[in-house]
């Protein structure tokens, strides 16, 4: 079939009623559950033939998160689907209101590589619980995943779930299409692009995009904890992740010693030689790999930094001195380098900060109360954490987005069942008796609406 074919032969199913169907979603979700962990060690060996990635980060970042999303939504579907009750003013009266969940029809999910299984399931799992039929397309970077995921969601009614593979032409083919919905996670560049195309057809859309996602230490910070934490979720996945700590922002009195900390944890972590370690993920693909060393050579005060062309390893690099001026300080970095700026006032650093694009994620490391409320109260960012980094997405109660030029729109649990549906609102009048105040001739009727409203 052609994408055309495609579109179309979801839109004819979707009009089936088939997918409104509270039970036939729960069903589906429960048979993705189940086609998941049948598939666990293909997801495992793609993930490694993909990035590396050792198989407890690919549970802990990927299947795991998707498992959290599905039992999630099995437990709660019944309740999100639901007609709603909602207030009445008295004035309407007699009346009463609810709100519907509609599905939106036939949607389009757009996946980047890093998280290539997670970042294209978990989207999936509100398009279903919503109701609505999905075309798939995971990121041709993350080849074997890419398969796995076909492979998996092959067992579906291609006219309910179709997973399209392919390059530019296949985007540029789907970007055509009267889609009802488009959820894209990726670059701001393509975000940019997503949007013009679908404005060409008013197609709504989510972008899940990415930036620089600052981390603050503050001196009041537990400095080797720290440390320890800002490495963890900087390394994951060789720092190819979205939310990644960007760039430090550390105190001037605590910035040795964190440096040293980093170091520590660093070799603790990943040993002496990062690069062949077989646990340490491996950049996605030599464009990116080149990339990244080219920004290692052309910056001073490296540590670390060593790389692997043969295996496309990079081993951690601490880019100390940084100033905002500095080339590690002009794109998103998403690889295992880590600029490391000092401030003397937080005052100045939040405002270097707020001159940028909003970040994605932000993360404070501070004991002192007064520092959080005060950073969470001048920055507007995506999300983020307080003494740790990265864990926020972990949680299905919480909502996950960007803001900004990070993104737009949100997911995960809750958020991600209104994402994919639209809230159809309803105002339902009895007969049995009809008001007169509203109908002309208004004479004399102003007082008595003044005191109604
Ligand atoms: P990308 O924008 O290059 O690609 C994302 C998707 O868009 C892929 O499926 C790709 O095939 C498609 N695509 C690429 N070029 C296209 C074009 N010209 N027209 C139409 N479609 C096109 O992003 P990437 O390199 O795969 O991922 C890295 C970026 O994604 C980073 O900026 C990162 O921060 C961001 N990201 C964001 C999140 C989030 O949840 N906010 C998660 C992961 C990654």
């Amino acid at each position: 079939m052609n994408i055309t074919e495609i579109v179309k032969a979801q839109k004819a199913y979707f009009s089936t009623y088939e997918t409104r169907d509270v039970s036939f979603r729960k069903n589906q979700l429960i048979k993705l559950l189940n086609l998941i962990k049948s598939h666990e060690e293909d997801i495992f060996q793609a993930l490694k033939d993909d990035l590396n990635k050792p198989n407890f980060e690919a549970y802990e970042t990927e299947i795991g998160m998707v498992y959290e999303e599905l039992k999630f939504m099995i437990k709660n579907i019944k309740s999100l689907a639901k007609v709603k009750k909602i207030k009445t003013p008295l004035m309407h009266f007699p009346s009463k209101s609810y709100q519907y969940h509609d599905p939106l029809g036939c949607v389009l999910i757009m996946s980047p590589w890093n998280y290539p299984f997670q970042l294209t399931i978990s989207p999936l799992i509100g398009a279903l619980s919503a109701g609505n039929c999905a075309v798939v397309k995971p990121s041709n970077y993350a080849k074997a995943t890419s398969k796995v995921i076909k492979k998996i969601l092959d067992n579906f009614n291609s006219e309910y779930i179709c997973v399209v593979e392919g390059g530019r032409e296949v985007n540029t083919m789907l970007l055509e299409e009267k889609f009802d919905f488009i959820f894209f996670t990726g670059s701001p560049t393509v975000g940019k692009l997503i949007m013009e195309k679908a404005a060409k057809h008013l197609t709504p859309i989510v972008l899940e995009l990415g930036g620089k996602s600052p981390c603050i230490v503050d001196e009041t910070a537990n400095i080797d904890l720290s440390a320890k934490r800002i490495a963890w979720g900087k390394l994951l996945n060789s720092g190819q992740t979205c939310v990644a700590p960007d760039y430090i922002l550390v105190h001037e009195n605590v910035k040795n010693a964190f440096v040293t900390a980093l170091q520590k944890y660093i070799t603790l972590f990943y040993g002496t030689n990062p690069e062949t370690n077989t646990e340490y993920p491996k950049i996605i693909n030599q464009h990116h790999f080149d990339r990244l060393c080219e920004l290692i050579s052309k910056s001073t005060d490296v540590i670390g930094g060593k790389s692997n062309p043969e295996t496309m390893q990079i081993a951690p690099a601490l880019v100390d001195n940084c100033t905002f001026d500095s080339v590690v300080m002009e794109d998103e970095i998403f690889g295992p380098i880590l600029p490391i700026l000092s401030y003397s006032n937080l005052d100045h650093a939040i405002t270097s900060i707020n001159n940028r694009p909003k970040p994605l994620a932000l993360y404070c490391f501070t004991q002192s109360i007064a520092v959080e409320k005060k950073i969470l109260r001048s920055i507007i960012f995506g999300g983020g954490c307080i003494n740790d980094t990265i864990i926020h997405l972990a949680n299905s109660h919480l909502s996950f987005g960007g803001v900004g030029e990070s993104g737009m729109g949100r997911y995960h649990g809750k958020e991600s069942f209104n994402t994919f549906s639209h809230t159809k609102s309803i105002l339902k009048k009895g007969n049995f008796i009809d008001i007169n105040v509203r109908y002309a001739p208004y004479k004399n009727k102003i007082k008595l609406l003044k005191k109604i409203l």
